[in-house]
């Protein structure tokens, strides 16, 4: 029920963080990854990684915020591997400015890395998704799909839009059989959050304060949602977010 054998799945930020975290999750169930960046050196590291472990996995180069590289991409992907059955909407960034500081330009490049990458990427992949008989979307929101962050307005807006672009996908597409979900990670061990601990003070005690579980999560917490949510398992799911942090959301 949960093995991916045969499936090929596209993994956006694939090359690192939670992206990387994922797809080894996907490759270990048996799926071909890959993985999307575009850093391709630190792409190639990645699937070398993968490829010791005895997994299948590939990588391209594009950036997914522009419409004519994410359409020769996935030209690629069905060049390269003749199917798309799972698709990671992963990629994301984050400018950490209060609203009346954050130019427009800012607030651009966090929307259209982590929100309209989504919609680029799920709208080339429709056609080989439905073509393969169905297929999975899985789209990564945040805790700030929830909760509002003063420091992070951008971010949270994008993040938001992903859960309502996840419901929208959910019912548009549930007739092709492809059912669309989001994973609202918590506090995650990575780049992104390395950074963050560097530019907002006191983040690392807050966090483990507020998190149940006594600890940041890794890369490798999110493997199994993955897994679960791009198998059969989750066939009669779609349209839901659902949280990955170690209990963070549920504590009054
Ligand atoms: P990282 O900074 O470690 O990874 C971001 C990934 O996105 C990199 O692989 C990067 O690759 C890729 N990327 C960024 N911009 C583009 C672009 N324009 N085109 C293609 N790829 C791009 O971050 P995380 O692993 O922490 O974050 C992954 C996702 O999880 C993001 O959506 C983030 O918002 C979300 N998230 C993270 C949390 C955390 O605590 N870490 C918590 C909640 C959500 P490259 O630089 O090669 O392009």
């Amino acid at each position: 029920m949960f093995r991916l054998d045969g499936k090929v799945a596209l993994v956006t930020g694939g090359n690192g963080g939670i992206g990387l975290g994922m797809a080894r999750g996907l490759a270990q169930a048996g799926a071909t990854v890959v993985i999307v960046g575009r850093d391709a050196e630190k792409s190639r590291g990645a699937v070398q990684v993968l490829k010791e472990q005895g997994l299948i996995a590939d990588a391209l180069a594009a950036d997914v915020t522009d419409e004519a590289a994410v359409a020769a991409l996935m030209k690629e992907v069905m060049q390269r591997h003749g199917r798309l059955d799972i698709l990671v909407n992963n990629a994301g960034t984050n400018i950490r400015r209060p609203v009346q500081e954050l130019s427009l330009a800012d607030w651009n490049t966090v929307m259209d890395t982590n929100l309209t990458s989504a919609f680029l990427c799920s709208r080339s992949a429709w056609p080989h998704l439905k073509a393969a008989g169905g297929g999975k979307v899985i789209n990564i929101g945040s805790m700030m799909s929830i909760f509002g962050a003063a420091y992070a307005p951008a971010y949270a807006a994008s993040k938001g839009g992903i859960v309502q672009f996840t419901r929208s996908l959910a019912t548009a597409w549930a007739a092709d059989n492809i059912q669309a979900n989001a994973v609202l990670p918590g506090w995650i061990d990575t780049e992104l959050t390395q950074k963050a601990r560097e530019q907002v003070d006191g983040l690392h005690q807050r966090v483990l304060a507020r998190t149940p579980a006594g600890r940041w999560g890794a890369p490798g917490d999110l493997a199994g949602i993955a897994v679960f949510l791009a198998s059969s398992a989750s066939d009669f799911i779609t349209g839901t977010a659902i949280p990955v942090d170690g209990g963070y959301s549920v504590l009054g």
